[in-house]
């Protein structure tokens, strides 16, 4: 099995389904980048993927606040959530504080949405997840996510593949 590892969902709910199943594979010190135009989800993704892991209440996009800090539950396999958002910055150097050596030391993953842009701060040990929406003009919930992991995600792509398979319900590929 290689990168990338693709799949599709239509619906919201099918979305964040995949999003928690990739969570509950994550250690400290994994990075995790969304790339994807707004309105992709990305969000959506952030929501599925907190809930996973415990993480209590709303999990918004973190308009105001650049980054936002998340204590997981009992029972997930990492102690902190790290939600970012550098769409709305052009400056590496705000993002550039989600050393993946602090990463570690934190028991945190770090989720970055928008993350092509945080490649250079975040170095190249990521799973970067593209989402795309295949039919922008229609009223398609589908929603298209192809996945290339890097570093320490390089061997990780039949981890990946077999835990979202199958997606369940609508959104199967
Ligand atoms: P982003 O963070 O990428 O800008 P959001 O997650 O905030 O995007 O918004 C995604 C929007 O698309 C939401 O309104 C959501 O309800 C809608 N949507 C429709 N279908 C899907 C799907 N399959 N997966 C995720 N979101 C979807
Ligand atoms: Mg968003």
């Amino acid at each position: 099995m290689s990168w990338p590892v693709e799949r599709t969902t239509d619906s919201p709910s099918a979305t964040k389904e995949l999003a928690g199943r990739l969570a509950r594979l994550c250690r400290a010190g994994d990075v995790v980048l969304l790339v994807g135009d707004l309105g992709a989800g990305k969000t959506v993704f952030a929501q599925g993927f907190a809930a996973a892991l415990g993480v209590p209440g709303p999990v918004t996009s973190p308009t105001f606040a650049l980054v936002r800090h998340y204590r997981c539950g009992a029972g997930s396999p990492v102690g902190n959530l790290i939600h970012a958002d550098v769409y709305r910055t052009g400056s590496l150097d705000e993002i550039a504080d989600l050393a993946l050596a602090e990463l570690v030391e934190e028991d945190s993953v770090a989720l970055v949405e928008w993350g092509d842009m945080a490649v250079p701060a975040l170095g190249e040990s990521a799973l970067e997840v593209t989402l795309a929406v295949p039919d922008p003009l229609g009223s398609s919930e589908r929603r298209t996510f192809s996945m290339v992991g890097r570093g320490c995600w390089a061997e990780r792509a039949g981890e990946v593949a077999a835990v979202l398979e199958p997606v369940s319900g609508r959104g199967a590929p």
